[in-house]
């Protein structure tokens, strides 16, 4: 062989073995998915999911410094869960760019493709002032009622045997909570933890009915359970068209209001966890982060930065 064309075969090897190596590293990251493998249901990996009732749980979420890490942490508990719908309300006049990019990549990217993303923004006057304290209007009471307004226009293409569940963006679920929920027949219902001025506040079952509550705020509320501490059936939903959250409620009623309209009284309810003596939701709180660095920069840190 002559010696150019050897060199100029070997010179066209290696820049082939290059281009594929480039290739090979720069082409998308793939998340693999075991059949079956990705999704929780009572410690057991589960064969046909499909079967399941379809939880859809609405999430009030709002803009601020943590809400792309509260979601992803929450995406992340409901992508391992089956046949989860999650409806993303924010509380804004538009879909934001944070939100509608999270999105995409969990559809896109963790083949989370059950996600609606809808918006609805609580009125000036009941959004908290300066100074106000954090309890003086309830909040996402918009998003949810948008939520609830989704579902009702959109009954015809959803399971009529599902059920709905209410979680805020900044709790924390266990795995286990969804398959306590998923088959409620009216309302649902279990233990919720740090709330209420409480390590866990709880209904107390005797038998199989709920006896009394153990909190120690609003004792006297018709219902004194939290937002995390309840699911409703799509059917019971369905027979109640009307029933929706209102602001204007006396302050730390807006569940109770809720739940007085679909249902008469506690025998309705249905004790879950184990007579609601597990704890599987935490009414968590992230504080809010402490910037005093960021005021002294002039360029700020999450300039050319995707955060
Ligand atoms: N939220 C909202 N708009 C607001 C404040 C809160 O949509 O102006 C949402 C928030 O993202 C969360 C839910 O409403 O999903 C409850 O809010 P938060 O966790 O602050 O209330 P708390 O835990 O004090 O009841
Ligand atoms: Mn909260």
């Amino acid at each position: 062989m002559e010696p150019q064309v050897f060199i100029v075969g070997a010179i066209t090897l290696i820049l082939l073995v290059q281009i594929l190596i480039y290739l090979a590293l720069s082409s998308k990251t793939i998340y693999c998915q075991l059949p079956n493998m990705r999704f929780y249901y009572h410690g057991k990996t589960l064969q046909n999911y499909e079967r399941l009732p379809i939880i859809y749980v609405i999430t009030p979420t709002y803009t601020r410094y943590v809400q792309k890490a509260e979601l992803t942490r929450l995406s992340h508990t409901f992508m391992l869960v089956p046949n989860l719908h999650w409806i993303i309300v924010e509380d804004s006049e538009w879909s934001t760019d944070i939100v509608s990019k999270l999105v995409r990549k969990l559809k896109n990217e963790f083949d989370f493709h059950s996600i609606t993303q809808l918006h609805s923004v609580t009125p000036e006057r009941y959004k908290l002032k300066h100074g106000d304290p954090s309890w003086k209007y309830p909040k996402g009471v918009w998003q949810r009622n948008r939520a609830l307004e989704w579902l009702r226009e959109n009954l015809e293409d959803l399971d009529r045997d599902g059920v709905i569940y209410f979680a805020d963006d900044d709790n924390t679920y266990d795995l286990e909570l969804f398959s306590e929920m998923r088959y409620t027949r009216k309302v649902s219902v279990w233990p919720v933890g740090l709330v209420g001025g409480l390590l866990v506040e709880r209904p107390i079952v005797n038998g199989n009915k709920i006896d009394s509550f153990n909190s120690m705020w609003g004792s006297k509320r018709p219902f004194p359970i939290d937002m995390a501490g309840f699911a409703i059936s799509m059917h019971l939903f369905i027979s109640h068209p009307g029933a929706n959250f209102s602001a204007d409620r006396k302050i730390g009623y807006l569940e109770s209001h809720f739940l007085g309209q679909l249902v008469k009284s506690w025998d309705d309810l249905e004790p879950k966890a184990d007579k609601c003596s597990k704890v599987l939701v935490w009414h968590t709180k992230t504080l809010n982060p402490a910037l005093n660095g960021e005021r002294k920069l002039i360029k700020p840190s999450s300039s050319n930065v995707e955060w």
